[in-house]
């Protein structure tokens, strides 16, 4: 492959370390364009979307009367997630509310969920992820150095949410993610989530022993399980309303929950992941996506965005507190964990995955869709 000439677009700052980006005449990327798209098709922070919060909140309420609970509710003890149950609480609505402990919760992360879940007087149900599969799994993905070091814990998140949802009959979810901080994001960085497929190739090329009981989704369950026999449906309510994240931390505030010093701070892995191994290894720095959707969205300058990237990822003591820390909790030497970080490359496709028949299954979808006159939702969106 060619190396191409260092580009920054001129109105975001995505650059070049994304391979696929392209540029206009005037300098203006990709990601920036297809931002424009998203304003009425999926994100309305406008009167449109206080219409179409209301309805929808009404629509949880009305469909959750008699049960024990309208809508479930992931709680990570990020920003996102957090806000969103603050929100629901404020909305009246009455989500069942579950943490999946993958065994990464920073000290303040427990304190968070515990801040929330007392005033909003939410009970809390803690599922707990079996911690020998979780690290057995986290190896064989360090092993394979593909780029998503974060499939074992975000798979685990969401097969434990859907299922302890199915379990408790509860069909809508409500999902933290938006497009205003997240929107622009490039595609050749990421590695698949929820493929079950990928995540046991991986596991069978470079594990060491079976798992036990580490929650996984089926293609089947992840695509007609769920949606078609359990009318499972995620919302996006950040996506109604004009989210910021100075904002919601002000209100997160007020109710005793404190800030992250770093992104992702709820989860130490995540936090090495993504402000160390990512952007040493790949080249990826995450804050460039989610800086650039801030200058899309209108809410951040892209004077004030270059000024953040160019602060450090990691102050040098930190990152030595965080290093040790992981090695202790897999159980590995620094040195082994020195060789894991350096081993070569690999893509997720060169491992088995459920690309094609995902594929397959949407031109079937577009086909019915288009016949309807109505786009299906695929799958489960996270
Ligand atoms: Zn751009």
């Amino acid at each position: 492959m060619t190396e191409r000439p260092y580009q920054i677009c001129t109105v975001c700052v995505m650059d070049t370390s994304d391979p696929e980006i392209s540029f206009d005449e005037s300098g203006r990327c990709n990601h920036c364009r297809d931002f424009e798209l998203l304003l009425g098709t999926i994100w309305f922070p406008n009167d449109e979307g206080e219409f179409r919060l209301a309805s929808l909140i009404e629509r949880v309420k009305t469909e959750g009367r008699g049960k024990a609970y309208d809508c479930v509710l992931g709680l990570s003890g990020g920003i996102d997630s957090s806000y969103l149950a603050l929100k629901a609480f404020e909305w009246g609505l009455r989500p069942l509310v579950v943490h999946v402990d993958g065994g990464w919760n920073s000290e303040l992360a427990v304190q968070n969920i515990e801040r929330i879940v007392k005033h909003c007087g939410y009970e809390l149900h803690t599922l707990v992820v079996n911690w020998e599969d979780m690290k057995e799994l986290q190896l064989s993905y360090l092993r394979s150095a593909v780029s998503n070091q974060d499939v074992p814990q975000d798979h685990a998140f969401f097969a434990g949410l859907y299922n302890f949802a199915t379990e408790n009959k509860v069909r809508y979810v409500l999902n933290g993610g938006n497009a205003a901080t997240e929107a622009i994001f490039p595609r050749s960085w990421h590695g698949p989530a929820m493929d079950a497929k990928n995540l046991k190739a991986i596991h069978k090329a470079y594990g060491t022993r079976p798992l036990t009981d580490f929650p996984l989704i089926s293609f089947s369950e992840f695509y007609f399980w769920y949606p078609v026999v359990k009318r499972m449906t995620i919302l996006r309510p950040l996506d109604l309303m004009p989210y910021s994240k100075e904002q919601a931390v002000t209100e997160l505030e007020q109710i005793g929950w404190r800030s992250y010093p770093r992104k992702h701070g709820e989860s130490l892995f995540t936090k090495f992941f993504q402000n160390y191994y990512l952007p040493t290894k790949f080249g990826y720095d995450k804050r460039r996506p989610h800086l650039s959707s801030l200058v899309a969205s209108g809410s951040l300058t892209r004077e004030a965005a270059l000024e953040r990237l160019a602060e450090p990822l990691y102050a040098e003591e930190e990152l030595r507190r965080d290093r040790q820390y992981i090695c202790r909790k897999l159980r590995v030497s620094e040195a082994e964990f020195a060789d894991l970080v350096a081993r070569p490359i690999h893509h997720y496709t060169d491992f088995d995955n459920w690309e094609r028949r995902r594929a397959a299954v949407k031109s079937v979808l577009d086909i019915v869709a288009r016949i309807r006159g109505k786009r299906i939702n695929l799958a489960l969106r996270t």
